[in-house]
């Protein structure tokens, strides 16, 4: 069955656009003007499979349905895209620290979204990966199938996270400051104070179990991706 979207956005326009588009793609849809709708919408059985959010609702703030949504256990492992306005970079950093998988900033083009919702969605892989299995001692990497396992046993990771991982394991061994994280993963170039990376670190340590113990904090600095707790410094 098609995969049901769920749109929140206030402007008519776009979400004709947004729904027009995604219906010709093979998408089912439903759109909620206010959070109001929103909220009614995440409660009917099943749920939309992804949920395509305006962080700015004249009655409620997105940010607020992010946190809702992440903390219902029904919902929880339901993909979010937020839709962003240009420049509102502490806005996308407080989606992504509410929850958020990732973001889209206005305007953007259909394709790009189209691509960004297939990836959240876990339906096609990420182009620009690596094929190959890797193999990271009770790790177990499929970029390809978009497939992680620790100890054989499957582990279900959000976008974000697996992207993540994937930074780790290709830098594995060398250090890597809290920005520099924030620029390849999250594409953020700011001079911010966040969490962002911490919460997500922390959840991905949390979600990989054993494998967890991989990542390791390099206090003042950022982490280390190694099977060592320290390493010695070049
Ligand atoms: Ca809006």
């Amino acid at each position: 069955m098609a995969d049901l979207i769920l749109i929140v956005e206030d402007e008519q326009d776009l979400v004709d656009t947004l729904t027009y588009n995604l219906q010709r793609n093979g998408y089912q849809t439903c759109a909620a003007l206010t959070g109001a709708e929103a909220l009614r919408y995440l409660e009917r059985d099943p749920p939309p499979d992804l949920i395509l959010l305006d962080l700015m609702l004249p009655d409620m703030a997105g940010m607020e349905i992010c946190a809702n949504i992440r903390k219902d256990p029904r919902l929880r492992d339901m993909p979010i895209l937020i839709l962003t306005a240009r420049g509102g970079e502490s806005d996308r950093i407080d989606g992504l620290e509410a929850g958020a998988d990732d973001y889209i900033v206005k305007p953007f083009s259909i394709r790009e979204l189209l691509l960004r919702i297939q990836v959240v969605l876990r339906r096609c892989p990420p182009g620009a990966m690596d094929s190959r299995q890797i193999q990271f001692g009770s790790l177990m990497v499929d970029p390809q199938a978009y497939e992680v396992k620790v100890n054989d046993k499957p582990v279900n990771l959000s976008a974000l996270e697996f992207r993540l991982l994937i930074n780790f394991l290709e830098n594995r061994g060398r250090a890597q400051s809290r920005s520099a994280l924030l620029e390849k993963v999250w594409d953020i170039h700011a001079d911010v104070q966040t969490r962002t990376v911490d919460v997500h670190v922390k959840r991905l340590r949390d979600k990989l179990m054993e494998a967890g113990g991989y990542i390791h904090t390099v206090r003042g600095f950022g982490y280390r991706f190694s099977k060592k707790p320290e390493e010695a410094a070049s």
